[in-house]
């Protein structure tokens, strides 16, 4: 096999019996399609698997084989004299679970994630990988497992979601080769685009609504701020899980480059979430402020009055557009 570690990770799978599949908190499609798409495949070799997550998918998730039996948890046991592994997708440290205990297992990490700490005892980490389920593909192929239409769906969901439906620079040939094997293997996109895009509630539409009218836009014109509290969220009738995707929306405007969205945790805590276009690297930024992520999708939790956060990360964004019209121009001369 031309990928050591790869073969290590076929190798420690086939040596055991059991396994606990974990992935970040606030899972996205590319968490939950890694996970059960791993999951599937190892049952299909006549493995014990359990997916433990610190929290539930987000419900247009739901509709899709297994998710609503991923167990919810903030806690695993490893039994006396138990040799099971942990397979850790998406995270780029351990502690991002929001699972404790998955460090007495032995660790194999899976991850595309730039700035990955390699805590496992097997680190498979590829950041040219568009979503993570790319990688969980070519474990599916190695280990020997079928191509199963659960497995391929999942995998395909993983894919759909984390490429942005395929609008984030990631992508490679070889999505679309991972892709159209999945849709040989029975995958209806139709379907997965439905029940991931198409699956509001009134109080979801309502809530776009009210963030998308409370919009700012920056001096230049390219940065979109959004803002949600939990004020705002009530006033709609929608919950913080109806915020998915959200932030999406700007960028469809044109002359948009860049979105920050802050979302109220709790007090002045605030969840950002960054989107971008082309090379503009929203990830440097993220990282910044102790989070991470990728180019065009990032985010990281930071704590202050809103007023100044906001003009701090208008700022940073700002330095990172600059920075890539900069490299335009280079190239250009
Ligand atoms: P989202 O905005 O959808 O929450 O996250 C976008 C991307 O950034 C995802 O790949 C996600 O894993 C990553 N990300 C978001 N928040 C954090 C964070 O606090 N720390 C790190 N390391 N990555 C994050
Ligand atoms: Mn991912």
């Amino acid at each position: 096999m031309a990928n050591p570690v790869l073969q290590q990770i076929v190798d420690a799978i086939h040596a055991r019996k059991r396994f606990v599949i974990s992935s970040h908190s606030r899972p996205d499609g590319d968490s939950i399609g890694s996970q059960l798409a791993a999951a599937y495949a190892l049952q299909a070799l006549g493995k014990n698997v359990t997916i433990v997550n610190a929290d539930q998918a987000p419900p247009p998730l739901m509709q899709f084989p297994g998710v609503p039996e991923i167990t919810i948890a903030s806690q695993v046991e490893v039994e006396p004299g138990d040799d099971a592994a942990a397979i850790i997708m998406e995270c780029s440290d351990l502690s991002r679970t929001g699972v404790t205990g998955l460090d007495r297992f032995f660790v194999i990490n899976i991850d595309h994630h730039p700035g990955n700490t390699s805590y496992g005892q097997l680190n498979w980490f590829d950041a040219t990988a568009a979503a993570c389920g790319e990688l969980v593909f070519d474990l599916v192929r190695a280990l020997g497992a079928p191509l199963t239409r659960e497995v391929a769906t999942h995998i395909y969901v993983a894919i759909l979601t984390d490429t942005g439906s395929f609008h984030y620079s990631s992508i490679s040939p070889r999505t679309f080769d991972i892709c159209r094997e999945t849709l040989e293997a029975g995958v209806d996109p139709v379907m997965v685009a439905r029940n991931v895009y198409d699956s509001n509630n009134m109080g979801r539409l309502k809530l776009f609504g009210s963030v998308l009218s409370a919009m700012q836009i920056d001096q230049s014109g390219r940065i979109a701020i959004v803002y949600l509290d939990h004020e705002m969220a009530r006033e709609a009738g929608g919950t913080y899980e109806d915020t998915e995707g959200i932030i999406n929306l700007p960028l469809t405007v044109k002359e948009i480059q860049a979105v920050v969205f802050f979302k109220q945790s709790e007090g002045e805590e605030y969840r950002v979430s960054m989107r971008s276009k082309g090379n503009i690297d929203v990830g440097a930024v993220a990282k910044e402020f102790g989070g991470g992520g990728h180019k065009n999708a990032a985010g990281c939790t930071v704590t202050g009055p809103i007023d100044g956060l906001q003009k701090v990360f208008i700022e940073k964004i700002e330095g990172a557009i600059e920075l890539q019209n900069g490299r335009i121009a280079e190239l250009q001369k």
